[in-house]
């Protein structure tokens, strides 16, 4: 039951048990309601009792479990699942199988692991076939992140967070997987970029072209001054954001108000940077620093201060450099064009700010913001984004940690997912070979599991 909507009714029976109990405990008799489920989002809306009991269960069996909270590897492990919850997890020797069990998975030589975190996609963002045609309907926008969304779950990213989107179609693509209506992973969003007349997101040529952007295409919120940035985070949040993804450039005044307002609303917030606008939205508190660029010397350390979480996002930066994005007609180099872009990209620079927050204690988690050609550059932009981690000094397992755990601590999410231990979510994903010791052994995905669900199955080779 990811968000408390969806079969709900199924379990009116045994819900009307449960209020019994419900009833009849001491905090009921006192008025003290016991303590809430809620939704499985970063909201965290209470929903009314979950009673999982005639849930089927689903155990994997004889894998290595790495349950992603740090330890060694368990041999021989067993995961027991009931609905979208994990019953048990550990060594076989202490973890049995429930007689009861409707599926028996055997991962023998496999490896079973949490389900990988995106924390900076876009939903709505171009492929290479469709530039010019689609760029400004909601309804293609809609139809190209359905196709991302598969792309997405098939290589065992089950959760994403979707940084900003067109009109509601990450929200709408939330609500599609919740439901089961479509192939997907997890869905967090922060509703509508919002922005300052021409910052970054209202451009009036594109980004790196410099061809004129069409108007008006619902991407964004722009505002001006710092009660309009309030009533701004007032309407993410009114249309169901989990996060709030604010851009600069924008006066410290207005960055504080947002905040001040995200947070006075139990909302966390985002920011895409650069320079001082990055230093500013630290020390306003920002949840999380979306590929700041040109940072200052200062950066890192007030990140440590403020316990700031890094999102560097460096593949999409570096394709910039090498490649460029030929069919958005998007040249090799940076950006060029753009008011809000005035800095060369400086890949050696992106790589050397990573590993100063990594020594320095900031969590690090894996974005990978790929605006073209999404078609073919996911997901292996999600492994090549792992790479450049470990370019960036952190070991397998430290990649691994911020690819899982470290991922949904950022994202608010870190008491439901990111490990494999009861009482967690199911997002689980088993591999073929050993992803701590070649990142490059999750691509050989076997099973992936998400809300308890098995959604891909694949033979051996
Ligand atoms: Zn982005």
């Amino acid at each position: 039951m990811r968000h408390g909507t969806k079969r709900r009714g199924r379990f009116s029976g045994m819900a009307l048990a449960l209020l019994a109990t419900v009833i009849a405990s001491p905090a009921a008799l006192q008025g003290q309601p016991a303590a809430y489920e809620t939704t499985d989002d970063v909201r965290r809306l209470p929903i009314p009792p979950v009673d999982r009991s005639r849930e089927p269960i689903v155990a994997l069996t004889s894998g290595t479990l790495i349950d992603g909270r740090g330890g060694a590897p368990v041999s021989d492990a067993v995961v027991v699942m009931q609905g979208d919850r994990i019953l048990a997890a550990g060594p076989a020797a202490s973890t049995p199988v429930p007689p009861s069990t409707t599926r028996v998975i055997d991962a023998t030589g496999l490896y079973i692991m949490p389900g990988l975190i995106d924390l900076h996609i876009h939903f709505t963002q171009q492929r290479g076939d469709d530039m010019g045609r689609y760029l400004d309907s909601p309804a293609a926008a809609a139809v190209r992140g359905t196709a991302l969304a598969a792309q997405l779950i098939d290589a065992g990213i089950t959760a994403v967070r979707d940084v900003g989107t067109v009109e509601d179609v990450a929200l709408r693509i939330k609500e599609g997987v919740d439901r089961r209506i479509i192939h997907g992973p997890r869905v967090f969003w922060s509703g509508r970029l919002i922005a300052s007349p021409g910052g970054h997101g209202d451009e009036v040529t594109s980004t790196a072209t410099g061809r004129q952007r069409a108007a008006g295409s619902g991407g964004r919120r722009v505002a001006n001054g710092p009660w309009e940035w309030r009533e701004a985070v007032r309407e993410q949040v009114r249309a169901l954001a989990d996060w709030i993804k604010i851009s600069a450039p924008a006066t410290q005044e207005e960055i504080a108000a947002a905040i001040d307002e995200a947070h006075s609303l139990g909302v966390p917030v985002a920011i895409d940077s650069f320079g001082a606008y990055t230093d500013m939205a630290i020390a306003a508190g920002v949840d999380t620093l979306e590929h700041p660029l040109d940072m200052s010397d200062r950066a890192v350390a007030l990140m440590r201060q403020h316990r700031t979480a890094f999102v560097p996002t460096i593949g999409a930066f570096h394709n910039l450099l090498t490649t460029g994005y030929p069919p958005a007609g998007i040249p090799v180099g940076g950006f060029y064009y753009t008011h809000s872009r005035r800095f060369p990209i400086d890949q050696a620079q992106h790589l050397r700010r990573v590993r100063e927050a990594h020594r320095a204690g900031v969590p690090i988690g894996v974005g990978t913001d790929i605006p073209f050609e999404n078609e073919s550059r996911y997901p292996d932009a999600y492994f090549r984004e792992l790479r450049y981690l470990s370019e960036a000094g952190l070991s397998n397992a430290e990649v691994l940690a911020s690819a899982t755990r470290v991922g949904a601590e950022i994202m608010r999410m870190g008491d439901k997912l990111g490990t494999i231990e009861p009482g967690k979510i199911a997002d689980i994903l088993v591999t073929a070979a050993d992803p701590l010791a070649d990142l490059a052994n999750l691509r050989q995905v076997r099973y992936v599991i998400a809300d308890g669900e098995v959604v891909v199955e694949r033979e051996a080779r």
